[in-house]
């Protein structure tokens, strides 16, 4: 294979590039995880993640991925036989549906067109039709990161409480975190999952869980059988986050390294770049005249763009037209939008440059693939940036 020169953009909604801070970071021998300099490093993480996940409750850290956070977050709050209301928004939903069922949960499964978010209205009224009160919890994807559709994790906290339901607040943020807005305690989310491999511009391998008070002593009070997820376990008092294993060291000094970086720019402004560069995007799919995954523009994700290819065409010839001839990593287009969609993640380490190169790889991509499209959609992507075009 010829040799290849420059950077790889890797524009997969998750791992995301990782900025040379964060690869020198971890790129230190490990330390003794029971003396003071990794200790005082634990503890500026754990106090960093409090301020990223936007709570004053404890954050806990798993060496996972963040399906282990995703069993966590169920087997501490729920028991077997609990009814769980879940949301389908796309494939993570389906997976995590999937999981809650092989659990032995109850699963309501609302069901949903993949081209919105969770719909706020129907987890009302299934609430207020549940008087007895049996469901444990409400289960949903913040940022799905399958059809890049974000739902409104406020206006459904707002729906339970208006149902007076007890229901506690599930919430994976893997694909939101630290690059769309997200506020746990303000939103009142009981348990919010996170990972390291997207936001965070870190590789997989951290999962998290925030954990709210009343969560707590959901898992205090839960009969699920669980060992190493144990909520108990790694903090007895409810407030207090350790590790019960050798703690994932390398991923720490690259966290803490993560944390610094984010509160430098700081989170508003990390969130307003996503949302800058993510509307590049949007306006470049506008242009070449390809329609948006999306359907409602309140729920366009400013983390990752699903693109729908015209029928006929072939959205992995895009794909592997990319990846071989332009250096550019696509995501792939997901169960029920496998073959049809090709996904663009926006998240991470990015700044506009990057996101032009990936744009212009996807336009030369489409030209070559035969998948008809307006050429001035790399344009209309850079007035955008230019501040030639502005909001309409
Ligand atoms: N949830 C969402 C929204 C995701 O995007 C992903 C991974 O892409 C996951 C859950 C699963 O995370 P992991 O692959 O780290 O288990």
């Amino acid at each position: 294979m010829a040799a290849r020169r420059g950077r790889q953009f890797l524009h997969t909604p998750g791992p995301t590039m990782m900025p040379d801070r964060i690869l020198h970071a971890l790129a230190r021998p490990a330390l003794d995880h029971r003396g003071p300099e990794f200790l005082a490093l634990a503890e500026r993480c754990f106090a960093g993640l409090k301020r990223i996940f936007r709570t004053e409750r404890p954050v806990l850290i798993y060496p996972a991925a963040g399906h282990g956070a995703w069993e966590a977050a169920l087997v501490n709050t729920c028991s077997p036989g609990d009814r769980v209301l879940m949301c389908e928004t796309g494939a993570f939903s389906q997976w995590w549906k999937d999981m809650a069922a092989a659990l032995g949960l109850a699963v309501d499964y609302l069901p949903g067109d993949w081209r919105h978010g969770a719909d706020p209205e129907a987890i009302e009224a299934r609430l207020a039709a549940d008087g007895g009160r049996d469901i444990r919890a409400v289960a949903v994807v913040h940022n799905e990161t399958s059809t890049g559709v974000a739902s409104r994790v406020a206006e459904i906290r707002r729906a339970i409480d208006a149902a007076g339901h007890p229901a506690l607040l599930l919430v994976d943020t893997i694909s939101s975190l630290a690059s769309i807005d997200f506020r746990m305690d303000e939103w009142g989310v009981d348990v919010a999952v996170g990972g390291s491999q997207k936001g965070l511009m870190l590789p997989p391998g951290l999962g998290f869980t925030g954990v709210s008070e009343k969560a707590f002593r959901a898992a205090q009070a839960g009969t699920a059988r669980r060992s190493y997820w144990d909520w108990r376990d790694m903090m007895p008092d409810g407030e207090t986050a350790g590790f019960v294993c050798t703690p994932p060291i390398n991923l720490m000094f690259g966290l803490a390294e993560a944390i610094d970086m984010l509160e430098e720019e700081g989170l508003e402004a990390c969130f307003a770049r996503h949302r800058r560069l993510a509307e590049a995007v949007r306006r470049a799919v506008a242009g070449w005249g390809l329609e948006l995954n999306a359907l409602d523009a309140r729920e366009a994700s400013d983390s990752v763009s699903a693109i729908l290819v015209p029928e006929g065409h072939e959205a992995e010839a895009v794909r592997r037209i990319a990846r071989e001839r332009f250096d550019v990593v696509l995501g792939v287009g997901i169960l029920k939008l496998a073959g049809r969609a090709f996904r663009i993640g926006h998240l991470g380490d990015l700044n506009a440059p990057t996101v032009l190169g990936a744009l212009a790889a996807v336009q030369a991509s489409l030209a070559a693939a035969g998948v008809p499209h307006d050429p001035r959609g790399i344009a209309a992507a850079i007035d955008w940036l230019t501040g030639e075009a502005t909001d309409e």
